[in-house]
């Protein structure tokens, strides 16, 4: 079969590579000039590669680790205890181990006590899914927690990441995050391990794409797709010109490239992204049940503000803000994750936000959202000034978080879309897991599979 996986994301290589090794030639249409979509790099100088938004992985992100081993890389995820804090009236409160919920005094005593309890009980019990499924987070944590512990900890963590769908997100997506990342034995009860590769996430990609390529594929970024079409001898796919990433993230905006013909195609763009590919005839041969399921998931976009700062600005790696006067929703300081001497003594820092579309804050640009967040890292930080900054880099993601509402798990568009050879794979499917790399190798490797058995 001669396959074209659209995007060249975690997903999209991922399965590219997966049917390249059952013999099947892959092209792999990438819109951005570079590999890793959400995971993509930058050159942050001097030769050090940076992801455009922050990323680490979890002892538990097995599916990653073992793709690692595959492509005989294993030596190239190192694992670093991690640092966490809850910025919260007026100062920032340490949340790594286990006893510093005990000594977190925003909370009442019995608040605290109640809210361990609650945790333990469902890391320790609650194995399946089905229960919390029909049940906001909100209504569980203030049953299971009591109010204070939504007010002052869980309500700011989910206004930050779904804005005013916070008291929506079903309790699903916090079972996934509490349940499924942590290793409670070991070494990792009392602190957690989080997972960086050496040299950043970019080598993955390119071992992945040598894979592809050596398999008689080929890895086309700067080449998105513009429109699919359905014919009797297969699908038709338009790409658009080179350069059509300026233009944003609507293909049917970008000038039209080359036609090429496929039997089979992966799509692991988002949603919208999706529908707009299609041509009248193909989207009416998937039909209107699937395209009503693409169209009812909402998504928030990232906004990430990456400084190269001359000091360090906090002792942890991940500050949660749960103070809802400061706006923007996590500090996330890398190198006090792996060290500034792996890059030349330089230090980084994540200042990252989730927000609904249109929000005004997506129209800054980088200075101007500086300037706006400076009060608020001078709360975290007092003495921090604006020439600490050496460099700054500001990206934008518009697909990067699904909001997980109640009974989504029904809701989710399957990957078979209906038309033999069509597959959709993107983040709105994975459930009940917080999105990550980890589960886009999954869904890469589920993707082929689906493609494959689908005939
Ligand atoms: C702020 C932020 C922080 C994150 N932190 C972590 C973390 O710490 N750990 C972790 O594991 N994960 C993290 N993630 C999530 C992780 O990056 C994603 O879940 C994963 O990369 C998704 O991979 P994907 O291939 O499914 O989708 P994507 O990466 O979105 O890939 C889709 C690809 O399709 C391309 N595309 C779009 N339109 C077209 C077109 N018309 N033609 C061709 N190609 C097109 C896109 O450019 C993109 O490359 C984070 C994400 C964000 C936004």
């Amino acid at each position: 079969m001669r396959v074209a996986v659209i995007g060249a994301g975690v997903a999209g290589l991922t399965c590219a590579h997966r049917l390249t090794s059952r013999g099947h030639a892959c092209d792999v249409y990438e819109r951005w000039p570079g590999l890793g979509g959400q995971a993509a790099t930058l050159d942050v100088g001097s030769g050090h590669l940076l992801e455009r938004y922050y990323h680490h992985l979890f002892t538990s992100d097995r599916h990653i680790a073992e793709l690692y081993e595959e492509l005989g890389m294993p030596d190239e995820l190192e694992w670093r205890p991690s640092s966490v804090a809850f910025f919260l009236e007026g100062r920032s409160w340490p949340f790594t181990s286990p006893l510093h919920l005990l000594r977190f005094r925003p909370l009442s005593l019995r608040s605290r006590l109640r809210m361990g309890l609650a945790v333990l009980r469902l890391q320790r019990g609650a194995r399946e899914v089905e229960p919390f499924e029909q049940r906001t987070a909100r209504d569980w944590i203030v049953a299971a927690m009591g109010a204070e512990a939504y007010a002052k900890v869980w309500g700011p963590l989910l206004r930050g990441k779904f804005g005013d769908r916070a008291d929506d997100i079903s309790m699903a997506w916090l079972w996934g995050k509490l349940t499924m990342r942590r290793r409670l034995q070991g070494k990792e009860a009392s602190q957690e391990l989080l997972g960086y590769p050496r040299r950043s996430w970019e080598p993955l990609f390119a071992a992945l794409r040598s894979s592809i390529e050596a398999g008689g594929g080929r890895v086309l970024i700067d080449r998105p797709v513009k429109r699919l079409s359905h014919r009797a001898e297969g699908f038709e796919l338009l790409a658009g010109a080179p350069g059509s990433f300026r233009g944003g993230h609507d293909p049917r905006g970008f000038d039209a490239g080359g036609t090429e013909r496929y039997d089979a195609v992966v799509a692991t763009v988002p949603n919208d992204v999706f529908r707009a590919l299609l041509d009248d005839e193909l989207a009416g041969a998937i039909g209107g049940e699937y395209l009503a399921r693409l169209a009812g998931i909402e998504y928030h976009t990232a906004l990430c503000l990456l400084l190269e700062l001359d000091r360090g600005f906090t002792p942890f790696y991940w500050t949660n803000i749960a103070d809802p006067e400061l706006p923007f929703v996590g500090v996330i300081e890398h190198t006090n994750l792996v060290g500034p001497e792996r890059y030349g003594g330089r230090r980084f820092l994540y200042v990252a936000n989730y927000l609904a579309a249109g929000d005004e804050l997506l129209s800054l640009g980088a200075d101007e959202l500086l300037a706006r967040y400076e009060p608020g890292l001078r709360r975290i930080n007092p003495a921090f000034e604006r020439a600490w900054v050496r460099e700054r880099w500001l990206h934008r993601e518009p697909a990067a978080q699904p909001i997980v509402t109640v009974g989504y798990g029904e809701r989710i568009p399957p990957l078979r879309t209906g038309v033999p050879g069509l597959v959709l794979a993107n983040t709105t499917q994975i459930y009940p897991e917080d999105r990550g790399t980890n589960y886009a190798v999954r869904l890469g490797g589920d993707a082929a599979a689906a493609l494959l058995s689908a005939g």
